[in-house]
């Protein structure tokens, strides 16, 4: 099926982070308002320089981020990376979007974290209503950080539940920190009523997502990718019909796995997991929605139909309260099938 089919159909994006995810006239234009010296001249030069191709793993890939950081220590700085990400989001037919970060990384100027996740909230919802797109921001805590900023972070979601966050997450460098660490964070966001997803199965294998699972109490695996290695886990998976939030620039880019074509995601599809498509990182995994969905047709045989599908799973499972959800699904399903992908 044409490119034509992949950008005109109507798109979720649940897992993508604000600090990977800039555009790169943005980063220079604002790297030389704060006096960040970035080795690249232009747009062009910048996008290859963050672009993470050659990174050796997780870890490595992440390092990206301490550029991207350091401009986003302002309140300007952060409403504008907000609301862009939307426009750009929008531009690709994404009409559902989840934007992820941790405030905690903001604050390193004096801006308290209220003042942080008001500045992208700001951002987001001007960029929200002049596209249509739906979404809200998921609050991340960093496995390698320590178990109370990952408590504090699930109080802050907790209090901006209704106003703007709809998620709850735990990313950064997985292997050497289990989930278990930070239970606490998620028994407050689970008490809260702020939905979870769990980064696993990316830098470690599955008992971290086994972990995300039962200490994590996550409705939504970010990644998933080792979950091929443990069958079980793979039919809980599928029999509670837990969506998994699928990266394939980003895993091939860490090393997860060694070509698109060797990607979990054919064989988790054909299972029944409900599998969505997402970029991580627009910036440093140096993709969009659209070349992703391009990717799973040109390397895993992704048909039309079964693409709209991969879609689907992602407005079913979004974290948006459920009187906007049924609403979205029912825009998205009229839609499907006036592009000729009817849902079964
Ligand atoms: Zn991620």
């Amino acid at each position: 099926m044409s490119d034509d089919f992949i950008r005109r159909l109507p798109k979720p994006e649940l897992h993508v982070h604000l600090d990977g995810s800039l555009r790169p006239e943005t980063l220079l234009e604002l790297a030389r308002e704060v006096g960040l010296r970035i080795p690249a001249r232009d747009p062009e030069a910048v996008a290859d320089f963050m672009r993470a191709d050659e990174s050796r793993d997780l870890e490595d890939y992440l390092r990206r981020f301490e550029v991207t950081l350091a401009v986003l220590q302002s309140e300007p700085a952060l409403e504008r990376a907000a609301y862009e990400l939307v426009l750009d989001a929008a531009a690709e037919n994404t009409r559902y979007l989840e934007i992820r970060y941790s405030p905690v990384l903001n604050t390193r100027d004096g801006l308290t974290l209220d003042e942080v996740l008001d500045a992208s909230l700001r951002g987001m919802v001007r960029g929200m209503a002049e596209t249509g797109v739906r979404g809200g921001i998921v609050v991340c805590a960093l496995r390698s950080l320590s178990p109370e900023v990952s408590t504090a972070l699930a109080e802050l979601a907790v209090s901006y539940r209704g106003r703007g966050v709809v998620g709850f997450d735990l990313a950064g460098g997985e292997a050497g920190h289990p989930a278990r660490e930070h239970a606490e964070a998620f028994t407050v966001a689970a008490r809260g009523g702020v939905p979870r997803t769990v980064h696993a199965g990316e830098a470690w294998g599955p008992e971290s997502i086994r972990e995300a699972l039962v200490e994590g109490r996550a409705q939504r695996i970010g990644h998933g990718t080792r979950l091929q290695e443990d069958p079980l886990l793979e039919e809980i998976i599928r029999d509670q019909q837990i969506p998994v939030e699928v990266c394939l620039t980003s895993n091939l880019q860490t090393r997860v796995t060694a070509s698109y074509a060797e990607h979990p995601l054919r064989r988790y599809y054909d299972l029944g997991i409900p599998v969505t498509i997402c970029t991580d990182n627009r910036l440093v995994s140096g993709t969009t929605l659209v070349r992703e969905y391009e990717a799973a047709r040109d390397h895993l045989g992704f048909s039309g139909p079964e693409l709209a599908l991969l879609a689907w799973n992602g407005f079913k499972g979004a974290f948006l309260d459920w009187p906007a959800r049924s609403t979205l699904l029912s825009a998205v399903a009229v839609e499907m099938e006036e592009l000729g992908v009817p849902l079964p």
